[in-house]
């Protein structure tokens, strides 16, 4: 007889790994034990030598779908003779970090029992098992147990409490656990925020959607509003409502079969889509999809989603009609989730509420993402991913905060060889938004007691992340610039460890010399970049005004070509073009730019595609799909100078593109020959790079490795030159990364000063 004590570390509590200890002990006829501690699960099993390994191949091997195991180790323990197998209560007191499993989509055993009449859980729209339901949002508190959630209000019945403490249910310890006895209920309320009578909430939320009526639906990290995804007019008036004019809406369908009716999709986006995060996965619309134009103009894809919840299960089997679901927000503030807020808030958009009486913890937007070119490049790291721990290629010397950006807001809490990477925040310029940045550093830091002894912030002095990092007291603070931010988010994602070239694009980034970076060529590590390259700078007449109106940067790229060429745009003003010249010729209200974001703006108005944008890069998500599927080889010149960091000279290529406007050529070809000359900018300057620096690891960052055609045709041309690429997968490519970046210069920096 032996005897092992082992410790698996990872995902592994909440997720139904104890009773699968039991269930596998019992099998082999092994005695001893299985316990949660901090962080880990703890087993003492005793058997034969034989038997002991054939345990421990099976504990990973069939670990339960949601556990993640990152470490097993095991030690040998003298011989107790324990008799059988039990779950001892768990040891968990200590500060240590507890990984939180997040939310987690409805499982096949629990939709079963949901859709079956002889259940006694039939159609309970708060359903759950281990193996799924509500987690990160409805936690207060560590450790993870039923009083430290939001279902402490809810005493179990005893046919709840019985399943609860059977090891061998598949509710065991499952915390969420309820029935239509004992668990929360489902309401409907007008307007106003009245009871609805007393019919069955869900079939009378179903009329008033089949009727065209806007609702909104509680879910897991706050409201949705929704309607019927085939209704112009209802999806018009929500739009209006919401004062949400041209952003996509994402829109939810039964399942796989669904969904296939609206978009064309392969295994692999089908494999996303049904994934237990369920995101909303960007995938190419049908060109007779059964949708109302309105839900993404002017664009070829879309966002779809599973049901996720319980409630999202019962609505969508019962209306059989694909539904908008969009965030319940009012234009670009935050996503509503307290119960009185979001009546308040929601008011005069929702026709009627579909609501319950479980508390959401924390608002939790869903996840986006989608599929490039076989890989996956997510969009925005939030609902079912948040807060899983990324493992960052080595330690964090002292414990970190990270604060982000100021747009599509995501902080990172390091401790170890963990980054904690927040949901999505969202962009900071409101003052909703701000508190909430607050509110969600402080529930993190509760939750995985860390007490962060290094702030990093962006270099920005006006982002209100810099803000709060400046008006936190105590910990030491370092400034990180925002493109060298990217390129490490996308190198400790791989876990690279060495220097590279890192081509970043984006929109705007403050520069170290004040300007506003965003096409940058950096080499170099973790604690030290240097500028290789970047694009030419470019005056932006009149500063943030040029972002919202790409015709300003037309104007100003086209001055600077020396192109006098006006382009036909009716909808601006002649007075205001002829203002915008003077600002440029005089240099006053122009800082200057590198970005690349900048450019595909400029490229998209001489092109005539679009002169003002509703969000942001809507006029290169144009572009882009003028320049998908158009057969055409031809790209624009452009130049390399010399200097200090090189400078690609974009002259040459606004003037030949401007030319091709002229001459009447087809916009989408000018689209793809644009689009072509970028990827080949990237290729050229990072051939250079390679040959110079010696480097043949190449990182791609930025919100303009969104765009398929650069992202995917850039990797392949580097790749086709021998040199190693990383784009961004499981961490945004966009300011959503930065987080990450940030964290992982400040470690290598922390570690640096301290060796
Ligand atoms: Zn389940
Ligand atoms: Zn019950
Ligand atoms: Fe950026």
């Amino acid at each position: 007889m032996e005897r092992r004590a082992i410790q698996v570390r990872g995902i592994v509590q909440g997720v139904g790994f104890r009773p699968f200890v039991h269930r596998l002990a019992a099998r082999y006829g092994l005695s001893g034990f299985v316990r949660n501690e901090a962080g880990a699960v703890a087993i003492e099993v005793e058997g034969d030598n034989q038997t002991l390994d054939r345990f421990q191949a099976d504990v990973r091997r069939h670990a339960p779908p949601l556990a993640q195991i990152e470490e097993l180790r095991w030690e040998p323990r003298p011989a107790r003779g324990d008799a059988g197998f039990r779950i001892e209560p768990s040891s968990i007191d200590s500060a240590e970090t507890i990984r939180h499993a997040p939310d987690i989509a409805v499982c096949d055993d629990c939709l079963r029992e949901l859709f079956d009449p002889f259940d006694r859980r039939y159609e309970h729209a708060f359903i759950s098992c281990t193996n799924c339901g509500p987690r990160f949002t409805i936690i207060k508190a560590a450790p993870y147990d039923r009083a430290r959630t939001t279902m402490a209000s809810f005493p179990m019945c005893p046919l709840c409490s019985a399943e609860y403490h059977d090891p061998a249910n598949r509710r065991y310890h499952a915390e969420p656990i309820s029935c239509p006895a004992c668990g929360p209920r489902l309401a409907l309320l007008d307007a106003l925020g009245a009871p609805l009578g007393d019919r069955d909430p869900v079939a009378a939320a179903v009329d008033a959607l089949r009727s065209g009526r806007i609702g909104a639906v509680k879910g897991l990290g706050g409201y949705h509003l929704a309607c019927l995804a085939s209704e112009d007019s209802a999806v018009r008036e929500l739009r209006r409502r919401k004062a949400r004019d041209e952003k996509p809406l994402a829109v939810m369908v039964a399942d796989i079969a669904a969904a296939r009716e609206l978009a064309v999709f392969d295994e692999r986006e089908a494999a996303l889509l049904a994934s237990p995060a369920r995101p909303i996965v960007v995938v190419r619309r049908r060109e007779r999809a059964p949708l109302a134009e309105s839900i993404s103009p002017a664009n070829r894809t879309v966002g779809l989603m599973l049901p996720y919840t319980p409630l999202h299960h019962l609505l969508l089997r019962s209306i059989a009609a694909p539904l908008v679901m969009t965030s319940g927000n009012r234009s670009d503030e935050p996503i509503a989730y307290a119960d009185a807020d979001a009546l308040e808030r929601l008011s005069g958009i929702a026709d009627f509420f579909l609501v319950h009486d479980r508390p959401i913890e924390i608002r939790c937007d869903d996840s986006v993402t989608r599929m490039l070119d076989g890989k996956e490049a997510t969009i925005r790291r939030s609902r079912g991913l948040a807060p899983l721990p990324i493992r960052l290629p080595f330690s964090c010397p002292r414990p970190i905060l990270a604060l982000g950006g100021q747009f599509k807001s995501a902080f990172a809490l390091g401790r170890n060889r963990s980054a904690i990477v927040s949901h999505h925040i969202g962009d900071l310029d409101h003052y909703e938004a701000e508190r909430s940045l607050a509110d969600a550093i402080a529930h993190y830091e509760r939750l995985f007691g860390i007490s962060p002894d290094i702030l990093v912030h962006d270099l920005h002095p006006d982002y209100s992340s810099t803000r709060y990092a400046l008006n936190r007291l105590g910990p030491t603070r370092m400034a990180v610039q925002h493109h060298a931010a990217h390129a490490a988010s996308c190198m400790a994602e791989h876990g690279l460890n060495q220097p590279v070239i890192a081509v970043v694009f984006d929109g705007t980034g403050y520069g170290l010399d004040g300007a506003v970076w965003g096409g940058e060529f950096l080499v170099g590590d973790y604690a030290s970049f240097r500028r290789f390259a970047h694009l030419r700078y470019v005056p932006m007449p009149g500063g943030e005004q040029a972002i919202k109106e790409p015709w300003r940067m037309a104007l100003a790229h086209l001055a600077d070509a020396g192109r006098l060429f006006s382009p036909s745009w009716s909808e601006v003003p002649q007075s205001a073009q002829r203002f915008v010249l003077r600002l440029l010729e005089r240099g006053f209200a122009a800082p200057v730019t590198s970005s690349a974001g900048r450019l595909f703006d400029a490229a998209a108005a001489i092109a005539g595609v679009r002169t003002r944008v509703g969000f942001e890069a809507q006029a290169a998500i144009e572009l882009e799909a003028m320049a998908c599927d158009t057969p055409e080889a031809g790209a624009y010149p452009f130049e390399i100078v010399p200097g200090a960091s090189l400078v690609v000279d974009t002259r040459p290529l606004i003037a030949a593109l401007a030319r091709d406007v002229e001459r009447n050529i087809e916009t989408r070809i000018v689209a793809r020959r644009f689009h072509t000359t970028i990827v080949e900018i990237i290729a050229e300057v990072c051939l250079i790079a390679a040959e110079t620096a010696g480097r043949d690891v190449v990182v791609l960052s930025g919100g303009v490795f969104m765009n398929a055609i650069i992202a995917t045709e850039a990797e392949a041309r580097l790749r086709a030159a021998g040199l190693r690429v990383f784009r961004n997968q499981v961490i945004p490519a966009n300011d959503g990364g930065l987080c990450l970046g940030q964290l992982a210069i400040a470690a290598a920096c922390a570690a640096t000063v301290e060796s």
